[in-house]
């Protein structure tokens, strides 16, 4: 094939990636776009096999085998993994990708040829940049996901580990991997090559360590970000214009979706980016028991109150996704609107483990479209609302987060619930949320707490309805 024509098919599937980017900016359209990112996919595969035929029956093997094993894993883990655990796959996904971009950077190193990236016994001075800020990019990322994996499966605490003089310490990290990486291009050392590598994965490391609780997704996407930059490192070594498009689209998107989430969570980008923000405040877990009396009632109180109430907007929140009650209350809402109620659904930003948690899940259990509404959208109807039915959502109701400006969560902006007239708030206890701090919309006089698993509660509400 020629190099022409590869070109092309790559341009191609990288068309085919931003259609699937676009499809999948919408539940009606996710579906398609993720098979127009299957066959994108399929198609730089094959292309790239055609167009650089491994070379000989040993090599195919092993490039069949790595497409056996990696495609297998993939598709057993993601029949697998349930919902909830979607944020840290993620994370360790990511962590692969860094992983490649430096072991292809490694590979470029010491087999040069294979590479053409060689001429009279020198490397090309633009390789050796690409190699240098690829590999860092890389091995940043694979410590980073690696940490932030641990911590979103709950394997190391989520809690915030301040070390002393951390900025310092990054900005001297940095500041040496410049340093590095220009004497790697001088010298074409393979020592200072891996001492880049050593200096990325403790910065990688350093990074997210202090990072905890609510400032976490915002991390998943920035790393979701830098692992697109170091493949498109790796495209730019290895010369594959494929490889270069996707890691571009992949760190671009990653990065717009890190700016709309700290837009949604009121953080600063450049903070984000530099690594340990928020997290001098930010107290992760949950387990908090609180003492003060609060107003209980009964799922046919709740069944009475939302029958008889005009306007109710529903608030999904982790706790709904956990107990997987989504089917239960797209039932409710259907018999409460049978009931003449108007129904509406508000979902937070970063509801849930993951963007669009909540989003994916009201989809799946065909809730219509367009009772589902975005925070801006659906905040300023609470105060006409009869009722806010808080169903496993916590953090992002707390009104701390206006007022308390030594809370973690000061800043994000929240749903408004406790200005409806009633809150009934499902949840199993009075743990609090993945921030781990308290909410005083429990404690009010127009919220009653309904006590006991989401999708339990719900059931419950059905048959009383
Ligand atoms: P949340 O603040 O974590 O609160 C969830 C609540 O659900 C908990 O207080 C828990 O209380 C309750 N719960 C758990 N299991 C339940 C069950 N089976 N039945 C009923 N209730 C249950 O959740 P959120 O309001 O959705 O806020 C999301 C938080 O996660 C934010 O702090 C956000 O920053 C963070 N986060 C978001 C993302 C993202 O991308 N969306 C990613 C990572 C982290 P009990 O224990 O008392 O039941």
């Amino acid at each position: 094939m020629s190099e022409n024509v590869s070109s092309l098919l790559y341009i191609v599937a990288g068309v085919l990636f931003i259609m699937a980017l676009r499809g999948l900016s919408h539940p009606t359209t996710s579906r398609q776009g993720n098979l127009y990112g299957m066959i994108g996919m399929g198609l730089a595969i094959l292309t790239t096999l055609v167009g650089h035929p491994p070379a000989g029956f040993g090599a195919w093997i092993l490039v069949l085998l790595g497409l056996g094993i990696g495609g297998g894993a993939g598709a057993v883990i993601a029949k697998r993994v349930p919902m909830t655990a979607m944020p840290q796959l993620v994370a360790a996904f990511h962590s692969l990708v860094g992983l490649a971009a430096v072991f292809v950077a490694a590979g470029a190193l010491y087999a040069p040829q294979a590479f053409g990236i060689i001429e009279n016994g020198h490397f090309h001075k633009q390789s050796l940049f690409e190699m240098g800020l690829g590999v860092a990019i890389g091995a940043i990322t694979f410590t980073g996901s690696v940490i932030a994996f641990a911590k979103l499966d709950g394997r190391m605490s989520g809690k915030p580990i301040m070390l002393p003089q951390r900025h310092l310490i990054n900005a001297l990290l940095a500041a040496g991997l410049v340093l590095l990486i220009a004497l790697f291009i001088g010298t074409e050392s393979k020592a200072i090559f891996w001492l880049i590598v050593l200096a990325s994965l403790v910065l990688g490391g350093l990074i997210i360590i202090p990072i905890g609780g609510a400032d976490m997704p915002v991390v998943v996407s920035m790393l979701n970000s830098y692992s697109g930059w170091a493949a498109a490192g790796i495209g730019f070594t290895l010369g594959n214009l494929a490889l270069i498009i996707t890691g571009s689209l992949v760190g671009s998107s990653g990065a717009i979706l890190s700016y709309i989430m700290c837009h949604a969570m009121n953080r600063s980008f450049i903070s984000v980016i530099l690594g340990g923000f928020g997290g001098d405040t930010a107290v992760a877990g949950s387990g908090q028991v609180e003492t003060r009396p609060v107003k209980q009632g009964s799922a046919d109180d709740a069944a009475y109150i939302m029958k008889n109430a005009e306007r109710v907007i529903i608030v999904p929140g982790y706790g709904m996704a956990v107990a997987q009650a989504q089917h239960s209350l797209r039932e409710m809402g259907d018999m409460l609107k049978k009931e003449g109620v108007d129904v509406k659904y508000a979902i937070h930003p970063v509801a849930g483990r993951m963007p669009g948690h909540m989003n994916v899940l009201l989809a799946e259990a065909n809730v219509p479209y367009d009772e589902v509404f975005e925070l801006e959208d659906i905040n300023g109807e609470f105060p006409q609302a009869d009722v806010a039915f808080v169903i496993g959502a916590n953090d992002v109701t707390n009104p701390a987060a206006k007022t308390d400006k030594t809370s973690p969560i000061y800043g994000m902006p929240i749903l408004d619930v406790e200005r409806a007239k009633t809150v009934l708030f499902i949840k199993r206890g009075m743990g609090s949320g993945y921030a781990g701090v308290e909410n005083e919309v429990f404690f009010r006089d127009n919220t009653m707490m309904l006590f006991g698993d989401a999708k339990k509660v719900v059931d419950t509400i059905l048959k009383s309805l």
